[in-house]
């Protein structure tokens, strides 16, 4: 099992040492496509998979999915936290062992999650205290101080409603002057820069397991497509996640790293629980 760099009261004790005046903007790593975002002393979270909900239940199938890194929190453990979203369907994005008891703990949340999906997610978590939002590309909402515009994933395909509403979101996600892209899981695809070039993101946090038939599962972008995307939306830094969660769907970030080194593409690791923090970007023009 890989350790968390920072978990339970460690990792809570460095959540909680930010100000509610501090500026910067704060992503802690919580696994998979999960993060914990702060600014401004205001929080969202983004794909919580706080649970083993997915080990157990592959555990006697030809399936298993074998959890390769410690989980950092429990889901009653996050502080405050009342605005949550979920990508799509799939337990590792919208987990129902992690966003019920966090419910509970936190008196209520609000999950922002693509419109298709609205009424498979409330069987999905009962009678949880959740509100549900729906959302849809080129939609925004503003919640709670945070502005979250959907884009199309490609998670093999781009899965669409009778209506055309999609089934699989990335979220654009803006604060005091900060713009970040949580693409969900997507694939690369033709049109997707072109939703993320203005405004240039501070940082991109994108899968990096990439498309392997022999898997089962839908596709991601691979590490050269990740920094491929960052590269040619003029992303500030870019973050790898959606992988070593699972040992049957996993990958090494090296060739996400070597193809941001030939694109001299900024970039940053994490490891479980582990903080990045951004100034913000000065806006002056230089001619
Ligand atoms: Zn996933």
């Amino acid at each position: 099992m890989i350790e968390a760099l920072q978990k339970d009261d460690a990792l809570l004790a460095d959540i909680h040492s930010t100000a509610a005046d501090d500026p910067r903007l704060h992503l802690w790593w919580l696994g998979q496509s999960g993060f914990l975002c702060q600014q401004g002393g205001a929080r969202l979270l983004l794909d919580p998979y706080l649970s083993d909900s997915l080990t157990e239940k592959y555990a006697a199938t030809d399936k298993p999915h074998v959890r390769m890194t410690e989980r950092c929190l429990a889901p009653e453990q996050l502080p405050s936290v009342r605005l949550v979203t979920a990508s799509h369907l799939h337990t590792d994005h919208l987990d129902a062992a992690t966003l019920v008891p966090l419910a509970r703990a936190q008196g209520g949340i609000t999950l922002v999650l693509p419109h298709p999906i609205l009424e498979e997610a409330r069987a999905r978590l009962g009678d949880a205290p959740i509100e549900l939002v729906g959302l849809g590309a080129g939609e925004s909402c503003e919640l709670q101080g945070w502005r979250l515009t959907g884009v199309p994933a490609m998670h093999d395909d781009l899965k669409t409603d009778e209506q055309g509403r999609h089934h699989y979101l990335g979220f654009l996600i803006q604060r005091a002057g900060f713009c970040f892209y949580h693409s969900g899981d997507t694939r690369w695809y033709p049109d997707l820069a072109n939703w993320l070039l203005d405004p240039a993101c501070d940082v991109m946090l994108l899968p990096i397991n990439g498309h392997k038939p022999e898997r089962r599962v839908a596709g991601n972008m691979d590490g050269t497509e990740a920094a491929v995307l960052a590269r040619s939306c003029h992303a500030r830094l870019v973050v790898p996640c959606h992988y070593d969660m699972f040992t049957f769907n996993t990958e090494s970030p090296d060739e996400f790293i070597t193809a941001c080194g030939h694109l001299a593409q900024p970039h940053r690791i994490l490891r479980g629980g582990e903080k990045l923090s951004l100034e913000r970007h000065s806006t002056a023009v230089s001619v």
